[in-house]
C-alpha cells in the first residue's frame, strides 16, 4: 500500500525506482515509516501505569532529566528531536523511571508539532499517575528548518508545559524549572 505511494514519489523526484540502491527502497520506507508512528498503536497511561508504586514514604520531586526523543514534525514529515525533561509532585503514587521514558516515546513516534508533544506528556503524567503536578520540557532540533536552511544548524527550540500546582503558581514552577536548566 504505502509501497507503491513511495515508489511513485521516487519517480516524481527525478529518480528511477527500478535502479538496484532504490528497488526494495519502498518497502524499507514503509517499514521504517511503521516504526517511528508505532506510537499511534500505543497508550501512554497504560504504560506508564504498568509499573506504579506507593509514593507515601517518597514525597518529594521526582526529575527525570535528558530523555532522548525522536519524532516526526506534522508539517513536512522530517525529523525533529533532542531532550524531555519531565518533573513531577507525585499524588499517591510513582511510576517507574523507565516509564517515563517510554511515555514520551509513545507521543513522540507520531506525526508532531513540539508544543503539543511537550503538552500531551504532561498530560499523561499527570492523569496516569494523579500527580499534584507536572512540568516538562522539551528541548529540539528541527531538520525542516536546518536542512532547507531557514535556521542555522544546531539552533534549539525550548517549549514547556505546567500543569497542577506547576500551572497555578508561578514561584513553584520557576523552582523547578531551575533544577531542570541545572
Ligand atoms: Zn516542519
Amino acid at each position: 500500500m504505502i509501497e507503491s505511494h513511495i515508489q511513485a514519489i521516487l519517480q516524481h523526484i527525478g529518480e528511477d525506482p527500478e535502479r538496484e540502491g532504490l528497488v526494495k527502497t519502498p518497502a524499507r520506507v514503509a517499514k521504517a515509516l511503521a516504526e517511528v508512528t508505532a506510537g499511534y498503536r500505543q497508550d501512554a497511561c497504560e504504560i506508564l501505569r504498568s509499573a506504579i508504586f506507593d509514593a507515601s514514604d517518597s514525597q518529594g520531586l521526582v526529575l527525570v532529566r535528558d530523555i532522548p526523543f525522536y519524532s516526526l514534525c506534522e508539517h513536512h514529515i522530517l525529523p525533529f528531536f533532542g531532550q524531555v525533561h519531565i518533573a513531577y509532585l507525585p499524588g499517591t503514587h510513582i511510576t517507574g523511571l523507565s516509564k517515563l521514558a517510554r511515555a514520551v516515546e509513545v507521543f513522540a513516534r507520531r506525526l508532531q508539532v513540539q508544543e503539543r508533544l511537550t503538552r500531551q506528556i504532561a498530560e499523561a503524567v499527570m492523569e496516569a499517575l494523579d500527580a499534584q503536578g507536572v512540568v516538562v520540557v522539551v528541548e529540539a532540533q528541527h531538520m525542516c528548518m536546518q536542512m532547507r536552511g531557514v535556521e542555522k544548524p544546531g539552533t534549539v527550540t525550548t517549549t514547556v508545559a505546567a500543569l497542577g500546582c506547576y500551572e497555578k503558581d508561578v514561584q513553584l514552577r520557576q523552582e523547578v524549572l531551575t533544577l531542570i536548566r541545572k
